[in-house]
């Protein structure tokens, strides 16, 4: 599809505010991956301890390799949507406005999983639209993505009472959608938002701070963490914490060969 004059412009802006706010406007090259490749912990790292818990994809298949998305798993990808908006599998369908199954491409390269809904999210039944999610739609904007060309979702579908971190079971309840959606599109990386689906994804007993910028595997499929939008609108003064997610972000890019 052709970009117009005003979508490349609108792409541009994302571009320059998030680069502008990171204070990396000139880094436009990530200096630790030159290569291209998924970069490895570097050598002085420590040795990582067992995970504190099995990932998520301990016994399931590779999802690496496989043949194009085929029209009955687009229907599929749709059907799993119209079964979250009136999903009862877990108590916090009692407090919901809207579920929020997700939205974009539903054959993105590149998934962005968030924890779940907030009051904005909840309110207008689509993720990612509040503050923080402006934040991460400058994010993908200044990746040279457009909104419409990534999948934008989160662990858990439906907010959690003052947004509080969802409770396992809650997770456990919800996960399989995500799972779903996931085999369905089959993004060639995934970026998880902060520790909640980090945690889920590519386990680690290590905060965000070690964990950041390092891909882990989910069945295949290269998964990058690093730290939430909405930690960085708390920290709005830090340029520190938006120059390490741009340098996380700027992995990804070289993975996906943006750059
Ligand atoms: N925070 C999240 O983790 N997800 C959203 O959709 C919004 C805010
Ligand atoms: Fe269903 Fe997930 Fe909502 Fe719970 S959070 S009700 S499992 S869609």
């Amino acid at each position: 599809m052709k970009k117009s004059a005003a979508d490349i412009l609108e792409d541009l802006r994302g571009h320059v505010d998030f680069l502008i706010e990171s204070g990396a406007g000139f880094v436009l090259r990530s200096p630790v991956n030159e290569s291209g490749g998924a970069p490895s912990r570097p050598a002085s790292a420590p040795p990582r301890r067992a995970p504190a818990r099995e990932p998520a994809s301990a016994s399931l298949a590779s999802l690496a390799g496989l043949p194009a998305q085929t029209a009955a798993e687009r229907k599929a990808l749709e059907e799993i949507d119209r079964q979250v908006l009136v999903c009862k599998l877990c108590p916090l369908h009692r407090l919901r406005t809207h579920a929020v199954p997700g939205e974009g491409n539903r054959s993105a390269e590149l998934m962005f999983i968030g924890e779940a809904p907030g009051r904005d999210e909840d309110a207008q039944g689509r993720p990612f639209v509040g503050r923080a999610g402006q934040l991460l739609r400058k994010i993908i904007a200044a990746m040279t993505f457009r909104e419409d060309e990534v999948y934008i979702t989160n662990i858990v579908k439906c907010r959690p009472p003052d947004n509080r971190v969802p409770h396992r079971e809650e997770e456990e309840a919800c996960s399989p959608y995500l799972v779903r959606q996931i085999e369905l599109i089959r993004p060639r990386a995934i970026v998880t938002l902060g520790k909640t689906p980090t945690d889920y994804f590519v386990p680690g007993p290590e905060g965000m701070t070690a964990r950041r910028g390092h891909f882990g595997d989910y069945r295949a499929i290269p998964v990058m963490p690093t730290f939430h939008p909405s930690y960085l609108v708390r920290n709005e003064g830090n340029r520190e914490l938006k120059r390490m997610v741009w340098e996380d972000m700027q992995k990804v890019m070289a993975l996906l060969g943006r750059k």
